[in-house]
């Protein structure tokens, strides 16, 4: 039975779901990741439980991992009057099904390394890709050394060094699309329960709050087994642009990722807030503010060449404000499990590749979309449309479809 020899760039959330799920499968894969550590770093994300369901299906339960249901929030204005609330009960049978859950990025990745490393998939942390030979499926990397494959799966995030090997780099790159940056941190619960101001946010057992203003949000929510709470807080970009040595530039319009910022120009722009969150800003550690520029990156024509393939951000970043860039790139991990099965012959692999291309296309382009409305949405009917398009897909089993439907064609012509 053929077994592919498969080379996996990143070990962010794509990365490591495809590498699972190919190793699964019986593959040969080895993924290499920049990063000299394999702990896991980052901050947290919203998983929905279209991609719950992914992630059971590799074998990964997030909440025993850490990750908290999401089954309470409070949702507030500017200044701190409730605007909604609500709470569901936790339905373990529901849960098997998928649920959403808030995850710890370190804690999410440890899982997900663990399941790897026990599927067999060959970790190669340290290892910098500097430049790929789409025609010869060959990886270079930044100790000079080359590596070749029977298919490469670029999962190397939104900066991704592969992406222009595809597509035309100076129409495709990271944008600042509509023109937001988020500033993230963590506080220990502890923190937030033991301070007199703050204590009343967490008391009733919320897991989530947010505060929102006309151009600027406030979110946090509970992770790493109800220890932390994580706070993404989002404001026009020109607030809080980077102007420290630490800050790392990429992309045409020099978008500034994972930059610090002081406490005292967070607290100007977010003054007119309730005092409440102003005090959060002053619990939590300045050293660890971060500040991201929020970027996307337009419709690309084509995320596979060859034996070379783009999956996660890598071929369509969206928004955080549709809370679905993790969300795809898990998809995309288990759809491409999905359609590479042991036996696959090396012939079929590029049809296979258009066919991952057909099937993920228009559901991102819909959550591109979204996510660029969300960022000033208040329409309840859109939200909850998308949260229905969003949650309640099964990428498996529509992988599956589509290749019998794939298979049905080509046995009748
Ligand atoms: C503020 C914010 C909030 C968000 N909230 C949510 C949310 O609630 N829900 C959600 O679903 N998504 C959310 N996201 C989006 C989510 O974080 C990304 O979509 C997701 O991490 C993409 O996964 P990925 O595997 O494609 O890329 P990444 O997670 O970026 O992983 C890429 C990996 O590739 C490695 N790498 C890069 N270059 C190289 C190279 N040359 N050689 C080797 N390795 C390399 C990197 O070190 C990294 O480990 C949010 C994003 C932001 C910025």
């Amino acid at each position: 039975m053929t077994l592919l020899n498969i080379a996996v760039v990143g070990g962010g959330v794509g990365g490591p779901c495809a590498a699972l799920g190919l190793a699964q499968n019986g593959h040969h894969v080895t993924l290499y990741e920049c990063a000299t550590s394999t702990d896991g770093v980052g901050f947290a994300f919203r998983i929905t439980p279209n991609s719950d369901r992914c992630l059971r299906s590799l074998g990964v339960d997030t909440v025993l991992g850490g990750a908290v249901i999401a089954n309470s929030g409070r949702l507030m204005d500017a200044v701190g009057l409730v605007t909604a609330e609500f709470r569901e009960n936790t339905d373990l049978g529901k849960a098997k099904k998928g649920t959403s859950v808030f995850a710890y990025r370190p804690s999410l990745q440890r899982q997900l390394l663990d399941r790897m490393s026990k599927a067999g998939v060959v970790l190669k942390p340290g290892m910098k890709v500097t430049s790929v030979d789409v025609d010869d499926t060959t990886l270079t990397f930044d100790d000079g050394s080359t590596i070749s494959a029977d298919l490469i799966i670029a999962a190397d995030g939104v900066h991704s060094i592969v992406r222009p090997c595809i597509v035309d780099a100076s129409i495709y790159y990271p944008k600042l699309s509509t023109d937001h940056n988020c500033l993230r941190f963590t506080i220990p619960k502890q923190t937030i329960l033991t301070d007199s101001i703050t204590s009343k946010l967490v008391d009733g057992d919320y897991k989530m709050f947010t505060w929102k203003g006309d151009e600027k949000r406030i979110i946090a929510y509970s992770v790493d087994a109800d220890r932390q709470y994580n706070f993404n807080a989002t404001h026009p970009a020109h607030m809080s642009k980077a102007e420290t040595s630490n800050a790392d530039y990429n992309g045409e319009d020099a978008v500034a990722y994972n930059h610090s910022i002081s406490l005292s120009r967070v607290e100007e722009i977010y003054s007119e807030f309730d005092p409440r969150a102003i005090r959060l800003f002053e619990l939590a550690d300045p050293e660890g503010f971060r500040v991201w520029s929020l970027v996307d990156i337009d419709e690309i024509p084509q995320w596979s060449k060859h034996h070379t393939v783009l999956i996660g951000d890598a071929a369509h970043a969206v928004l955080p404000f549709g809370f679905a860039g993790a969300g795809m790139a898990i998809e995309d991990g288990v759809t491409l499990a999905t359609l590479l099965p042991a036996g696959l012959r090396i012939d079929d692999l590029e049809g296979r590749l258009k066919l991952f291309e057909t099937i993920r296309r228009p559901r991102v382009a819909r959550v591109r979309d979204f996510s660029r409305i969300m960022s000033n949405a208040e329409d309840p009917k859109t939200i909850q449309d998308y949260r229905e398009f969003l949650g309640g897909h099964d990428a498996l089993e529509h992988a599956r479809m589509e290749m019998e439907v794939s298979s049905e064609r080509k046995t009748s012509s």
